[in-house]
């Protein structure tokens, strides 16, 4: 008899079904590929929906895998008829066996459902109101177990708000038909297709984190310049002098918050740049300048546009670096204070209230400088799921689509909107009807993630009592909370570079100490694994800008920039150092390529000691020394780099990328970007292997394993650490808590075996149905 899971089936078949619906576009299609999906993975040969008609009368069939396709749309019960109306009007699970011999069992010949032994019916709802049931068939005489009844439970859970979701869509489609806009978007993909709706335009994209939220829309455009502030004629002196002294005003208490937030999440020093921008802006002799230049006759923007000019030429004829830096500074207050002269004060990086942000796409220096409290979701019109920016959304548990092409040209700043990232739709001045639908949307998945908040203080452990370790991968001070709450233990990758960006300059040892040390007290005694600097590639410091290169993922990136600036690394180095005195640290070096990289690294981290002893500052003597395995000739090294470090952190993102040269961040090729590919698995089970042999401890950082069939795998090949964006913690837990780690292992010994990832993938899917079966 077969089996199926309850608590981590539900979830890759919602991820399923959400993809299912990415594709589909209208509703009978949605609920018929629903129902394939279910009855596939149920293995059952019919599974129905039918849904309530609008009066509330009957039940009609609407999607069948099993039953007669002619009977769809035909078949009608009311709420007294067949077991199907049972389980509406009693609201509760029908399972029973020999369906045809219950009193309430209603036969249709259109169906021809007496052939079936075995009935599972589970009602779906809107609210407390039932809009219809799923049902389940079997030949065979089957006695649904728990188990299963719990899984189809989840699954119309999931089911029932995208019915009601679809209905709506469906019903706008249907009413906006005649007179429907075809706006000019692109539709060459069909996950990224849109359809737009006179005004209430919907459009799709790729869930990066899934989640629901709703608010004003952040646009976050192109930046505004200089370079299209025209003059004016007979400008009204007295309006633009009131509008420069508003826009002054605006701009100083937005930097008053900017530099407390900054101070909060970062340190002190690193606030201290705002400080300056509030000494320009209440600078006498600056507001003098531009009140002058509108005296005589022009606009305000058009002062500021003439008196900023004037500060940048001077400043960069300066012969003091410092003050020359100090441009950069003018600069920056310059466009603030013309993003509010011109209305357009709420797209910087500054969020005044809370919402959804949406961008043509989101670089991760302006992902770090964001006011996280305030973003309730992110929209990128272009970026791939594992690019760096998406990676920080995913860590701050952000709901976020990526691919919605269109979007900021159909929508105005604070226009409302919605987020659907569990069905991938992005709803544009919705109606008040879906706005209702999806406020409930909203209560019903925080609900659900409050179930999963039990989980936070459980070790993670499979069926069988393996235990494994989940840490997180954080970048920002504020990513600690975010890990505390969903239950790490400790931090498998600190991506130092992300506080980094957010800065206007290189921190200095104590700046990067204080930083270290909030996050390792913050962890009270949990591992925290502190990584070098990985800039380069997508990630760019705005002070420290790299050559141009043709190919930045293979050029001078990562621990070859530490390498050539001696200085800066052993500044980072000591600092660490120092911090391994708040906690247990480990130093970690990325993308290494040769033992003579290791040896150099280990060579600083002796100098840097030696400097420390020299200036007398206490530091942890004994920090384990790592190396992130990410570039295919750190693989065929490996055992040597074991026995010249203490741990590997598997770092499959780049890893993926460099053994499939496939970009990770180019959607052209993102069909090739795959971790199933059983060359990845292949070496990954090889460093596995490598790992156990040496006494190596390796954590797996990738983003690979937060997705419960690549952990299939994973744990199958004897990983028994991961560390992943904390929000995927506590359903990871759930996902191992049902996994045996003998199916694992002899999962992962089948797919070793496969040589296409097609295969691979199939087959990982089918084992995660019997799960429980062993
Ligand atoms: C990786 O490459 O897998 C990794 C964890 O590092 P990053 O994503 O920062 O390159
Ligand atoms: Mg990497």
């Amino acid at each position: 008899m077969a089996k199926t899971r309850s608590g981590s089936l539900g979830l890759r078949t919602l991820e399923d079904i959400t993809s299912l619906i990415l594709q589909s576009h209208d509703l009978s299609q949605t609920l018929q590929n629903i129902v394939d999906l279910v009855s596939r993975r149920m293995e059952t040969e019919v599974c129905s929906i039918y849904l309530m008609d609008l009066d509330q009368e009957k039940l009609r069939l609407s999607a069948t895998v099993g039953l007669a396709s002619e009977a769809v749309g035909k078949v009608a019960l009311g709420l007294d008829e067949g077991l199907v109306g049972l389980a509406a009007k009693e609201r509760k699970v029908i399972s029973i066996e020999e369906p045809q011999n219950h009193p309430h069992f209603r036969y249709f010949a259109e169906t021809g459902e007496e052939q079936y032994h075995s009935f599972l019916g589970i009602p779906l709802f809107d609210r407390k109101r039932p809009i219809g049931v799923i049902a389940i068939q079997t030949l065979d005489r089957r006695i649904f177990s728990v188990a299963e009844i719990s899984a189809l439970q989840t699954i119309a859970f999931q089911i029932s708000s995208i019915v009601t979701n679809a209905r709506l869509l469906d019903s706008i489609r249907q009413r906006d038909a005649l007179a429907q806009v075809t706006l000019d978007l692109v539709r060459d993909e069909a996950a990224t297709a849109a359809e737009s709706f006179d005004s209430h335009p919907v459009l799709r994209g790729k869930v990066a984190y899934p989640g629901v939220a709703s608010g004003p829309a952040h646009l976050l455009d192109e930046r505004l310049g200089f370079t299209d502030i025209l003059d004016e004629e007979e400008v009204d002196v007295v309006r633009e002098l009131g509008e420069l002294h508003e826009a002054i005003e605006k701009t100083r208490i937005q930097t008053l918050y900017l530099e407390k937030r900054v101070a909060e999440r970062l340190t002190s020093d690193d606030a201290a740049i705002f400080h300056t921008h509030l000494m320009i802006l209440e600078d006498r002799s600056f507001i003098d300048k531009l009140e002058c230049e509108i005296e005589v006759g022009h606009s305000a923007p058009y002062a500021l546009k003439k008196v900023v000019g004037g500060y940048l030429e001077a400043f960069s004829r300066m012969e003091d670096p410092y003050l020359r830096e100090r441009a950069a500074d003018m600069e920056d207050i310059g466009r603030r204070l013309l993003a509010n002269l011109t209305g357009r004060g709420d797209q910087t990086l500054h969020l005044v209230r809370p919402g959804i942000l949406v961008a043509k796409e989101i670089l991760p220096s302006e992902m770090a400088a964001l006011d996280h409290e305030q973003i309730l979701g992110i929209v990128t019109e272009s970026g791939e799921k594992n690019s760096h920016a998406v990676i920080m959304a995913k860590s701050l548990g952000i709901p976020a689509l990526v691919g919605v092409r269109g979007a900021l040209k159909l929508l105005e700043p604070e226009e409302a909107v919605i987020l659907d990232a569990n069905s991938g739709t992005f709803y544009i001045r919705p109606s008040e009807t879906i706005r209702e639908e999806y406020r409930r949307l909203e209560e019903d998945c925080n609900r659900e993630l409050s179930k999963l908040d039990e989980l936070r203080e459980v070790p993670a452990v499979t069926s069988d009592g393996v235990r494994i370790h989940l840490r997180a991968n954080v970048g920002l001070v504020s990513d600690v909370e975010v890990a505390l709450r969903n239950g790490a233990e400790g931090v498998g990758l600190y991506r130092t570079e992300f506080p980094y960006m957010a800065r206007g300059e290189f921190p200095d040892r104590d700046d990067q100490y204080q930083l270290y040390s909030k996050v390792v007290e913050g962890f009270r005694g949990e591992p925290v694994t502190i990584r070098t600097l990985d800039i380069g590639g997508d990630k760019v410091l705005p002070y420290f800008a790299p050559p141009k290169e043709d190919n930045p993922f293979m050029g001078w990136r990562s621990v070859r920039v530490s390498l050539d600036n001696v200085d800066i690394f052993r500044t980072q180095i000591e600092a660490i150092l120092m911090a391994g005195r708040h906690g247990p640290v480990k130093l970690l070096f990325p993308m290494i390529s040769s033992m003579e990289e290791v040896s150099a690294c280990q060579g600083i981290v002796e100098e840097a000691k030696q400097n420390l002893r020299d200036e007398g500052i206490p530091f942890a003597e004994n920090i384990p020394l790592g190396v992130m395995i990410e570039v295919p000739a750190a693989v065929h090294i490996a055992r040597q780099l074991a026995h010249k470090v203490d741990f590997f952190a598997l770092g499959t993102n780049d890893l993926v990328q460099y053994l499939l040269a496939a970009d990770r961040n180019n959607p052209l090729v993102n069909k090739y970007y795959d971790p199933l590919h059983p060359a990845v698995l292949t070496v990954l089970h090889d460093l596995a292997r490598i790992g156990a042999e040496t006494g190596t401890d390796i954590c797996l950082c990738g983003e690979m394993g937060s997705d419960p069939l690549n952990l299939l795998v994973l744990v199958g090949i004897g990983i028994r650490e991961f560390s992943m964006p904390a929000p995927f913690i506590p359903r990871t837990k759930m996902f191992l808590k049902d996994l045996d780690s003998r199916l694992a292992r002899d999962t992962a010994r089948s797919v070793l075996a496969m040589s296409e990832t097609i295969a691979i993938r199939s087959y990982l899917i089918e084992q995660l149905k019997f799960l429980e079966n062993v």
